[in-house]
């Protein structure tokens, strides 16, 4: 479901059979003659190049905008595009019901980081984080064995700024037996390169967390369908001021860490401003896998990064285990005060 020259190429020349990206040969695959083809890129596309941006003119990239049909969710409102044959019914995001819309705009993805990983190479990782889980019900990995599992990629941007840090805090130092609260402030400047930000709301942070962990942006490829063929796509949708401004809290944690840094003390009441210049972004997608499985009627996922397999989830709690930890954490606590009673008698 997408522009006809993209769908076109990715006919088998060979049989004319339906071709997909195949992670583990990175080539595209004939589902009918089984024949292989490299991807080619034009040598004048650059991965590593970034666009600048300038807050002052807040219309960033109005050009490219493309035209593309989704298959819009009824549920969360996730709208994902399909090149090649892996339409679904399901919401990538939700699992919910979907519906095509005809036409959506969409800003141009730069670049992006192929499926590394099969679908069924998340099964280990899975199982691996499933039989992790402390106070599981004992059939949590047969409710997981019945889950489906959709392959997407997610829209992310990577963001470039220099940061001019003005802060001031405060800390206590020892006088004597008194401690005393001191102000101090200070500037410094310092240069984000590459801050993954999810470029829509429908990237969480459990889908955000393995991906963040996964993403090396030495490993990006310009942008190609071929790479998407087979697999659920959602369009950049975000304004990069959007993109920013969703980023806001991450953003402000990171600089929080630079001000402790820079000012060797343990600051509190930290307040600051920043100065952001030489902003610059790329518009990337990145590969998930997200498992959707139901446990006495709740919906829960397990997330995969599609990279190198890191792997997040939601789980359900069994209240019975969670009864017997509380009384064997309970019997410890009196073992041990025992001990020291009776360490403490004369
Ligand atoms: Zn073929
Ligand atoms: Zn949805």
């Amino acid at each position: 479901m997408t522009a006809p020259s993209e769908q076109s190429n990715l006919q088998c020349p060979t049989c004319a059979g339906q071709r997909r990206f195949d992670p583990p040969t990175q080539r595209l695959s004939c589902d009918s003659c089984g024949n292989g083809e490299t991807i080619e890129h034009c040598a004048s596309i650059n991965p590593a190049q970034e666009t600048p941006y300038n807050p002052g003119q807040p219309s960033d990239d109005p050009q490219s905008t493309v035209a593309v049909a989704v298959h819009r969710c009824e549920t969360c409102g996730g709208g994902v595009t399909f090149v090649g044959a892996a339409l679904s019914e399901r919401c990538a995001y939700c699992n919910g019901p979907v519906v095509l819309e005809p036409q959506d705009t969409e800003f141009a993805t730069m670049a992006l980081i192929p499926f590394q990983i099969d679908q069924d190479d998340t099964v280990p990782n899975v199982a691996r984080w499933v039989s992790g889980r402390l106070a599981a019900p004992s059939d949590l990995a047969d409710a997981v064995a019945k889950g489906k599992t959709a392959a997407l990629y997610a829209p992310f941007f990577t963001l470039d700024s220099s940061e001019a840090i003005s802060y001031w805090g405060s800390y206590r130092v020892k006088r004597g037996k008194r401690t005393v609260v001191k102000q101090t402030s200070g500037n410094f400047t310092v240069f984000f390169d590459d801050l993954l930000v999810p470029a829509s709301p429908h990237i969480t942070p459990l889908i955000r967390d393995g991906v963040i962990h996964d993403f090396n942006p030495g490993n990006l490829k310009p942008y190609d369908p071929a790479y998407l063929a087979g697999f659920g796509a959602e369009r950049h949708h975000m304004t990069v001021a959007e993109g920013m401004e969703a980023n806001r809290d991450d953003k402000a944690v990171l600089i929080r860490n630079r001000i402790q840094q820079h000012s060797h003390r343990h600051l509190s009441n930290i307040r600051f401003t920043t100065d952001s210049s030489h902003i610059r972004y790329r518009r990337i997608l990145l590969p998930v896998y997200i498992l959707h499985y139901a446990y006495k009627g709740k919906a829960y996922k397990i997330v995969s990064c599609g990279l190198r397999g890191t792997t997040y989830g939601e789980r359900p709690f069994s209240r019975v285990k969670l009864f017997l930890y509380s009384l064997a954490i309970s019997a410890a606590a009196l073992a041990l005060g025992i001990a020291y009673g009776a360490a403490g008698l004369p």
